[in-house]
C-alpha cells in the first residue's frame, strides 16, 4: 500500500511536492498518457485503434475516439458481469466508483484499480497542508468535518460500487490519518443510518467545542442540511449533555460505543452554554458562537453549491468560506491553492498527476465551438496539424495549450481504463500556477434545476412533465405552458414546479382533484433519475410542489421579460426560473398548491 510512506513524504515536503508537479505539469502529462499506454495499448478497447508496431502516443488523439459514459458501458456491464480480460486495463479492476451520474435510471459504475484509488487518496493530504499552509491555527485543534457514507452495490461479478468518499473512509490511510484530527469517531462516520450518524457527530462536535478549529463538508449542501437537523435537534442534544446519557434511538452498537467515550459524564454548563446560544431568536453567526476558534468553513461552495453561499455566511458569522477542491468519480481536476479567496473568486489549480487531461473548446454558454473560436483556437494551438478548418472543429488542446479566458469540458485518460472520456463538466481557465492551469468551475449549462448533488436538465424535466400530463388529458385539461424553480429557502429544499392550466375549448379553469394534481407530482418524481430519487429518499429534497397558475399568468411573465429587454419575437418562457421577481409574479396568479404524495419514496 501506498500508505504510510507517502503520507509522511507528503506531511513533510508537500509543499515542495506541489512546487515541482505544478511547474513540470506538461513533462508529466505527456509521461503519464505514455506509461498508461504503454501499459494498457493490448487491452481488447485500445488495441482496436492501433495497427501493430504502431507509435501509441503519437497516434493516441488521431485514433482513439472522445466518449461518452454510453459509449463505454457496454464495456463496463461485461466487467461487472464477471468477464476478467483486459478488457479496458491490463491490471485487475478491484472496485467501481458510483458517480452521481446516471445511466439509464442508474449510477454510472467508473472502474478503479488498487493503484488509481491509492494514487487518489494523496488529492485529501495536498488539500489538508495547503489549507493548513494558509490559516493560521488550523494545526491547533481538530476539524468538525460531518462525512458521511452510503451502502456499496454489489455487481453480478461480486465486485463492490461504492461513492469514492465511502471507500476512503473506511481506508486505513484515513483512519490513521485524517480521521485521528477529526472530531467525528470513524464509527460514526461509517454508521448507514444516516440520521444517527448525523447525530453522533453533531453531539460530538457540540462536546469538543472548544477544540474544533475548522467545520466542513464535502459539499455545501451537507453542511446546510446539518446547521437543519442541529435547528431540530439542539434541545434533545443539551439534553444528553445534561445527563450524560445520549438517547435511546441511537441504536447502532458501534456508534454507542464510540460515543460512550466522548459522553463521558453529566455536563450541565455546557449544555447550559449551548442553550443559550440556540435559543437566540436568529442563528446569524450561530457556528462562530458554538465553536469560537472556528478559522474556516471548508465545503465545495463552487458550482451548483454556491446556492448555498449566502445561508453558509449567515450562519458563519464572518468565518472565511473555503471551496477546497474540484473532481469527480472519474478523477479528480485540482486542488484550490489560494483557500482564503471569495467564494466567487475561486480558481482550482490542476494536479497534473491524477489523470491525462485534455480540454475540448466550448462557447461560454457550454455548448459547442464557435465557429470564431473555433478558427482562432485552431490556429494558436493546432496550426502545424492541420490547415483544414473542419478537422479543427471541436479538437481538444492538452494541458499546456488551453488559453486564459476561454471555456472547456474536461475530458480524461485515467489511471483506470477510461480513455479520452467526456466527464461533463465546464472549466473556465483563469490562469497558471507555474505551469499548471488554473479554473473556474461552471455549471453544466443545461441543467435547469439542481439541490445537493441532483442536476436535472431541461430534458429530464420535460420528460418528466411529458409523462405527467397524460393523467390530465381525458379529463380535457391542457398544460399550456409551465417553468420551475428550486426553492432551496427552507432545508431541505425542494423542486417546484408552475403549470398554468385551462380547459380544452375554452380558457376556463379546470376544477382542480388534489388526487389528480398529487398523481401529476408523484409521476414527475417517479421520472427523475437515481440521484434525486435517492436524495428525495434520504430526505435531502423535500417532496416535490405543483403551483397551478390561472390562465395569462405567463402572459404577464412575458411582459416582465420583455420589460427587462427581452424580444417578443424570440421570447419563450423559460423552464426554470432564477428571478426572484419572476417567481413572486407567478405566486400571484397561483390558484392552487399540491404536493406529492408523502408515502412516494
Ligand atoms: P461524483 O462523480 O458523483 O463524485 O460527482 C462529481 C461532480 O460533482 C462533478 O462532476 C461536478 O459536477 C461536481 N463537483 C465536484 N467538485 C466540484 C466543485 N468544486 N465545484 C462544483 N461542482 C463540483
Amino acid at each position: 500500500m501506498a500508505g504510510e510512506k507517502e503520507i509522511k513524504e507528503i506531511y513533510e515536503n508537500g509543499m515542495k511536492i506541489l512546487e515541482e508537479l505544478t511547474s513540470n505539469a506538461h513533462e508529466i502529462q505527456e509521461q503519464m498518457l505514455e506509461e498508461i499506454l504503454i501499459r494498457n495499448a493490448g487491452t481488447e478497447y485500445l488495441s482496436r485503434f492501433f495497427v501493430h508496431g504502431q507509435n501509441h502516443k503519437q497516434n493516441f488523439k488521431t485514433n482513439v475516439p472522445i466518449v461518452t459514459y454510453e459509449d463505454i458501458k457496454p464495456y463496463i456491464d461485461r466487467i461487472a458481469n464477471g468477464e476478467t480480460s483486459s478488457i479496458l486495463f491490463a491490471d485487475p479492476i478491484t472496485q467501481f466508483i458510483q458517480s452521481t451520474g446516471t445511466s439509464e435510471g442508474k449510477p454510472k459504475l467508473i472502474p478503479m484499480t488498487a493503484e488509481s484509488f491509492e494514487k487518489r487518496m494523496v488529492k485529501p493530504l495536498l488539500v489538508d497542508l495547503v489549507m493548513k499552509k494558509c490559516i493560521s491555527g488550523l494545526d491547533q485543534g481538530k476539524s468538525f468535518y460531518l462525512f458521511f457514507v452510503k451502502p456499496d452495490m454489489e455487481t453480478p461479478s461480486g465486485l463492490m460500487a461504492s461513492l469514492y468518499t465511502t471507500s476512503y473512509f473506511k481506508t486505513q490511510i484515513f483512519k490513521n490519518g485524517l480521521a485521528k484530527f477529526c472530531t467525528s469517531p470513524i464509527d460514526t462516520i461509517l454508521c448507514l443510518d444516516n440520521k444517527q450518524s448525523m447525530y453522533c457527530q453533531l453531539l460530538t462536535g457540540l462536546l469538543l467545542r472548544d477544540e474544533v478549529v475548522r467545520i466542513g463538508s464535502s459539499f455545501a449542501s451537507v453542511l446546510a442540511r446539518s446547521i437543519k437537523f442541529l435547528e431540530d435537534y439542539w434541545k434533545e442534544l443539551c439534553s444528553n449533555i445534561r445527563t450524560g446519557y445520549l438517547s435511546d434511538w441511537i441504536a447502532d452498537p458501534a456508534c454507542r460505543n464510540a460515543m460512550s467515550s466522548i459522553l463521558t459524564g453529566p455536563e450541565p454548563e455546557l449544555a447550559d452554554l449551548i442553550q443559550q446560544i440556540c435559543e437566540d431568536k436568529s442563528w446569524e453567526g450561530i457556528i462562530k458562537e458554538l465553536w469560537p476558534e472556528v478559522k474556516c468553513i471548508s465545503s465545495i461552495v463552487t458550482g451548483s453549491m454556491s446556492q448555498y453561499i449566502p445561508l453558509l455566511e449567515f450562519y458563519g458569522g464572518g468565518i472565511p468560506l473555503v471551496s477546497p477542491n474540484c473532481g469527480s468519480s472519474e478523477a479528480c481536476f485540482g486542488i484550490n491553492l489560494k483557500p482564503l479567496s471569495k467564494p466567487f473568486d475561486v480558481s482550482y489549480t490542476i494536479l497534473p498527476n491524477m489523470a491525462y487531461f485534455e480540454f475540448l473548446p466550448v462557447n461560454n454558454d457550454g455548448g459547442g465551438m464557435s465557429r470564431e473560436f473555433e478558427l482562432r483556437g485552431a490556429s494558436a494551438t493546432e496550426s502545424s496539424e492541420s490547415t483544414n478548418e473542419t478537422a479543427t472543429v471541436n479538437k481538444p488542446v492538452d494541458l499546456a495549450n488551453v488559453k486564459i479566458g476561454r471555456y472547456y469540458e474536461v475530458v480524461v485518460t485515467t489511471l483506470a481504463g477510461l480513455y479520452r472520456y467526456r466527464v461533463g463538466d465546464i472549466l473556465k481557465v483563469t490562469g497558471f500556477y507555474n505551469k499548471s492551469p488554473q479554473f473556474q468551475f461552471v455549471e453544466r449549462q443545461n441543467v435547469v434545476l439542481s439541490i445537493d448533488l441532483d442536476k436535472t436538465t431541461e430534458v429530464d424535466l420535460s420528460n418528466a412533465i411529458t409523462k405527467a400530463k397524460l393523467v390530465l388529458e381525458p379529463l380535457g385539461i391542457m398544460l399550456t405552458t409551465y417553468s420551475s424553480y428550486a426553492d432551496t429557502s427552507l432545508t431541505p429544499g425542494r423542486y417546484v414546479l408552475f403549470w398554468e392550466l385551462k380547459m380544452k375549448g375554452s380558457n376556463d379553469l379546470p376544477k382542480l382533484d388534489a388526487k389528480i394534481m398529487e398523481e401529476c407530482c408523484g409521476i414527475v418524481e417517479e421520472s427523475f433519475d437515481f440521484t434525486y430519487k435517492s436524495l428525495r429518499k434520504g430526505g435531502v429534497i423535500s417532496a416535490l410542489e405543483l403551483r397551478v397558475v390561472k390562465h395569462g399568468t405567463f402572459d404577464e411573465l412575458m411582459d416582465f421579460y420583455v420589460s427587462k429587454g427581452a424580444s417578443i419575437s424570440q421570447y419563450k418562457p423559460p423552464c426554470c426560473l432564477k428571478s426572484e421577481e419572476a417567481v413572486k409574479l407567478l405566486n400571484l396568479g397561483m390558484v392552487g398548491t399540491f404536493f406529492s404524495p408523502k408515502t412516494m419514496f
